[in-house]
């Protein structure tokens, strides 16, 4: 089957990303059948967005050329392939996109091979903004041929797509990318909590910042948007991020290469985890910053 005939895609997780990224597919004339574990969610994108919706992940996957999972992590794509059973059609292309675990996903691809199944990594960056133009960086693990024939399937999502190594390489890569972002994010905010105290304004800070050296995702597309703006709404969950910098850590294990700011990093954003709750915003890490010091940005009020 070349590239080309990936015409019907079943796609699971219909989540903050998967929404946007699924109604790309279909924008780019793609047939797209939807399933979500959360009840109505597929239902409602098919009658907002189109596309059919399935009831289970059997049916979904049923007659499916390629099938898309973009799920929390790498446990929620394991419960999705089990409950996909038998349902594959051998010849079919799983893309996994989560930002998962590459020995779990390279585990599933050595499954899904006895069955004549194959598979690839495409983990995403970029966001949901990035998602809903259709730009997101793809970075791709798995065999030649198999990430060939998944190409005008991605470019219907992404426009930077690298293929850096094999079955779980892109998802390695996409931890480490994510490590550097929210490290990135958490110096930022102790470097406005710093200044705040001294008498800058953080705002002018910012504005600094993205015409200096200091310059990072974060300050451009983050501070000003979602924390001093107090909306905390970026659309990438606080326990997401903290799974992606522990997905980091694991992989300096497995390769035994020391990572004590790393660790660091992940100790800060697993302990907001625990004092912020469940269901945070990852900018809302911006608060557990502000509670360690005593001080609300932008406000000037004690936290
Ligand atoms: P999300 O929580 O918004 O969506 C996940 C969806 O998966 C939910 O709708 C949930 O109901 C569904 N789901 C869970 N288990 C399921 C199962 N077994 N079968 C079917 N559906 C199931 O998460 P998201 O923000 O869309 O992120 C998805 C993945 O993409 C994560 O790995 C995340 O790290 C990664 N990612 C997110 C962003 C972002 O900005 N949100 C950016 C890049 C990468």
């Amino acid at each position: 089957m070349s590239g080309g005939d990936l015409r019907r895609i079943a796609f699971i997780g219909i989540g903050n990303m998967g929404w946007p990224m699924a109604a790309r597919l279909l924008e780019a004339g793609f047939e797209v059948v939807a399933f979500d574990a959360a009840p109505d969610r597929a239902a409602r994108f098919s009658q907002e967005v189109g596309g059919t919706a399935a009831g289970d992940a059997a049916s979904a996957v049923r007659g499916a050329d390629a099938v898309i999972t973009i799920l929390p992590t790498s446990k929620h794509v394991g419960q999705a392939l089990e409950a996909v059973g038998d349902a594959l059609s051998p010849g079919a292309l799983v893309i996994e996109m989560s930002s998962g675990v590459p020995t779990a996903t390279q585990g599933f691809a050595r499954s899904l091979a006895e069955k004549g199944v194959a598979m690839i990594d495409a983990p995403v960056s970029g966001g949901v903004p990035r998602a809903k133009t259709g730009e997101l960086a793809i970075m791709l693990g798995g065999e030649a041929e198999a990430v060939r024939r998944a190409d005008p399937v991605l470019r219907a999502m992404g426009t930077t797509l690298t293929h850096v190594g094999g079955i779980g390489a892109g998802q390695a890569m996409k931890a480490l990318n994510n490590l550097m972002g929210a490290a990135g994010f958490l110096i930022g905010i102790e470097a406005l909590l710093i200044g705040q105290r001294f008498g800058l304004d953080p705002a002018v800070m910012v504005d600094v910042l993205n015409a200096s050296t200091g310059m990072n995702n974060s300050t451009q597309k983050k501070f000003k948007q979602f924390v001093l703006s107090r909306r905390f709404d970026a659309g990438f969950g606080l326990d997401l991020m903290a799974k992606d910098v522990s997905v980091a850590l694991e992989v300096g294990r497995e390769t035994n290469t020391p990572t004590p700011f790393a660790a660091l990093c992940r100790e800060l954003w697993v302990s907001a985890q625990g004092l912020l709750g469940p269901g945070q915003d990852h900018t809302a890490m911006a608060q557990f910053s502000e509670r360690l010091a005593g001080e609300t940005l932008g406000g000037g009020n004690r936290a």
